[in-house]
């Protein structure tokens, strides 16, 4: 089993949905991402709050045995963000982005952290991003995340962080504006361009597709949730149990890489069904372990052989 380290926002979101609200909830791509994968593996958090982070937040990432060495306190308010989903789920609709400590944030990885063999590079500024590679010693594998907000604003920077990892992960909305193409599979194809073995977009209820550099493409299902109650960090969770899985196995084969995306998956299946990360708070192994297997016999087929296949309609 090996560390993850992750570094992301942590945040207060305010969030609006069909089912509900939150005001100053717990949130953040680190957040997400490492309270996912905290079933799987020892994680290393990196990232950066205010004197405002109530301490209760501290004390549920200690409750799941997250590092916190890496996670600076600083005078200051901690990152904010508001948003709300009308009945796409699929959309968030940002209402503002106060990133306030996190605008003079250097992250600084202790001294524990430099020999993790997997990092996740969470949504976050990507010159931040690319400031946590600059320091890291020679993970096996580096995952990076990013959304709308960077590729917007910070374009090129994004392009220089993105050269150096090797999976990316963009929903689609985030693979066509980065790409500059409605077709995803064509957008898989220019991210890889530009230096990854593989990238995954993310459809939101319709799945997931991984492209890998040597051909390889794997077409993953999302477990089916009546009452989606709030999907705000449903990529992070994702993400979180797609690594968490691979440094807990630590193989990297095609196999492993596909079991890991449903892991991630199934992650965020359950990260949706109530507002901030509370549904991980009651989570077991037990219930991760049968919604995989539902998912694997909901989602298998039998091959259809040439001798069989016999039409009436020619
Ligand atoms: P997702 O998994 O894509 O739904 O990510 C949701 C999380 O991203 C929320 O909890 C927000 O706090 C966080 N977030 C939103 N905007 C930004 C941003 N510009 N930079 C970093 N994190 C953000």
């Amino acid at each position: 089993m090996s560390n993850i380290t992750i570094v992301g926002s942590v945040a207060l979101d305010s969030v609006r949905t069909p089912l509900g609200e939150v005001t100053e909830a717990l949130g953040g791509s680190a957040t997400h991402a490492s309270m996912s994968a905290s079933f799987f593996s020892p994680v290393n958090l990196v990232g950066v709050v205010g004197t405002d982070f109530p301490e209760a937040h501290v004390e549920l990432f200690r409750s799941r045995k997250v590092n916190l060495e890496g996670l600076q306190r600083v005078e200051g308010k901690t990152f904010r963000w508001k948003g709300y989903y009308d009945h796409d789920l699929n959309t968030a609709h940002t209402l503002l982005t106060d990133l306030n400590v996190f605008a003079d944030f250097h992250p600084r990885l202790p001294e524990s952290y430099v020999s993790s063999d997997y990092l996740f590079l969470g949504n976050i500024d990507p010159e931040l991003q690319s400031l946590v590679l600059d320091q890291i010693a020679k993970p096996k594998l580096v995952v990076c995340d990013t959304m709308n907000f960077w590729i917007t604003g910070k374009r090129a920077a994004l392009i220089e962080t993105l050269k150096r990892v090797d999976i990316v992960l963009l929903n689609e909305g985030e693979a066509r504006q980065l790409c500059e193409t409605n077709n995803l599979l064509k957008a898989a194809r220019r991210v890889l361009e530009l230096g990854p073995k593989a990238v995954i977009i993310k459809k939101g209820e319709d799945g997931a597709m991984l492209v890998q550099d040597n051909g390889h493409i794997f077409i993953s299902p999302t477990y089916p949730i009546e009452e989606v109650a709030d999907p705000t960090g449903a990529g992070d969770s994702f993400a979180g149990g797609f690594l968490g899985y691979l440094a807990y196995t630590d193989d990297l084969s095609n196999e492993n890489i596909r079991r890991a995306i449903i892991v991630g998956s199934v992650m965020a299946s359950f990260n949706v069904e109530m507002f901030s990360c509370d549904r991980l708070r009651t989570l077991s192994h037990d219930e991760i372990l049968k919604r995989y297997n539902i998912l694997r016999k909901m989602s298998g087929f039998e091959k259809l052989s040439a001798d069989t296949f016999e039409p009436a309609f020619a």
